[in-house]
């Protein structure tokens, strides 16, 4: 069953054995920030460094064309894993904050205009609000917010008053939000903003690590995420971006690989994707997302789903159940992935995540890249766990039976 085989996976990351502190099991909640990584990513990783290092796209010889192969392989595996079936679309970059910066250079460039409006919301993180700062007070342009209920979940009038305005040129939103796990009723916004011939951004950094994604569906222009919240390495993340949209950018970065001809004043650009992949890529890393991505397939997308949906709600009736604890967001599972913020009594959360990490226990505390939405809460910073595929509701019970210690020192 998949319970046996969610269970059964601990094997496979080798930093859940570890001890911390004072010879305390790791108990790792913090996901949404970045997951660990199974054996079978790092093999494929060093397997690429012992045994086919060459640069790629370039040489003929044997090696050069192993790494070109098992490179470009993973291109293919992310255009299944998110259902698109145009594989130039798909560019490899950092991760979602190179992704979004590179849209608001190469596209905003030269899209955005004087008065125009861009639209982005309440809960984004930071890489998705300061790269639109930046574009928007270059141009003269406008950026604008849609506001978040007391549930955690978007006030979507605002987007009609915007939208009925006739300036609006791009809606931005993450399609789970990092902080409450809201997530965002995508393909609801990307219709309104259709109807106006608005493009629409998603920002998929906390959504495709956790439940099926699928773009042909949703019918987004940009699409982002990071591979490092996904089981796969650092450092590599993915931007897609419609073919039709693609047409019309501009190149980010200039150098080797994303030209066709250079003369002394003038070059042409190579083929989609290369014109937006310049200079040697993170090659060894893009074959270690390609691994995770295998990993996540077997497992199956729908049954990850699940299995968060348990240990959260299991996590959330317990957590409610601890006095003076107030969870932000929406308590409906069916609206909300495994991150959940908190506050205990009036206790500073970097105060809990360090009491209960003496018991080895990872939680985050802090603003979490998202100050506009601690300004929205009225709050200057939460604890937040995260879950992931090798979470149990035993790790559950370790947190709750440490915030007991945290109630104990403070006399909550
Ligand atoms: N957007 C969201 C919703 C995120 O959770 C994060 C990572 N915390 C990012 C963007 C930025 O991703 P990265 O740091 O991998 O570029």
């Amino acid at each position: 069953s998949a319970q046996t085989t969610f269970a059964n996976l601990r094997k496979d990351f080798p930093i859940l054995q570890r001890i911390v502190r004072d010879n305390k099991t790791l108990v790792y909640l913090d996901n949404a920030s970045t997951t660990q990584k199974p054996n079978q990513v790092i093999d494929a990783i060093t397997d690429y460094y012992r045994n086919h290092n060459a640069n790629i796209h370039r040489a003929v010889y044997a090696l050069a064309e192993e790494a070109t192969e098992l490179y470009e392989s993973t291109r293919d595996k992310i255009a299944n894993f998110i259902h698109i079936s145009n594989r130039e679309e798909i560019i490899f970059v950092r991760g979602t904050t190179e992704a979004i910066n590179l849209v608001a250079y190469a596209w905003g460039r030269n899209h955005i205009q004087k008065d125009d409006i861009i639209v982005t919301t309440e809960y984004e993180h930071h890489s998705n609000i300061v790269p639109w700062q930046l574009l928007t007070q270059e141009k003269g342009a406008k950026l604008v917010y849609i506001g978040m209920d007391d549930n955690g979940e978007l006030i979507l009038d605002d987007l009609d008053k915007y939208l009925a305005t006739g300036k609006v040129k791009l809606v931005t939103f993450s399609l789970m939000s990092n902080v409450l796990g809201t997530i965002t009723d995508a393909e609801k916004i990307i219709s309104k903003c259709k109807e106006h011939g608005v493009l629409t951004l998603v920002d998929g950094a906390q959504a495709v690590p956790h439940m099926p994604v699928n773009i042909e569906k949703l019918g987004c222009d940009f699409f982002a995420f990071s591979g490092h919240k996904m089981l796969g390495p650092t450092g590599i993340g993915v931007l897609w971006v419609r073919k039709s949209v693609l047409e019309t950018m501009n190149p980010f970065h200039g150098g080797g690989d994303m030209i066709r001809e250079v003369h002394k004043y003038e070059t042409t650009w190579n083929d989609l994707p290369y014109k937006f992949e310049a200079g040697t890529p993170n090659i060894a890393d893009v074959i270690g997302l390609g691994t995770a991505i295998d990993y996540l397939t077997k497992l199956g997308m729908e049954n990850i789903r699940e299995h968060e949906i348990e240990l959260t709600k299991y996590a959330i009736e317990k957590l409610s159940q601890v006095k003076g604890l107030t969870i932000y967001g929406t308590k409906d599972i069916s609206k909300r992935g495994g991150v959940i913020s908190f506050n205990f009594s009036d206790v500073h959360p970097h105060d809990v995540a360090q009491i209960i990490d003496e018991e080895g226990i990872a939680v985050r505390s802090g603003h979490h890249c998202a100050q506009v939405l601690m300004e929205r809460l009225n709050v200057a910073a939460t604890s937040r766990a995260s879950f992931y595929i090798y979470n149990t509701k035993e790790e559950v019970d370790s947190l709750i039976t440490a915030l007991t210690k945290v109630a104990r020192i403070f006399k909550l």
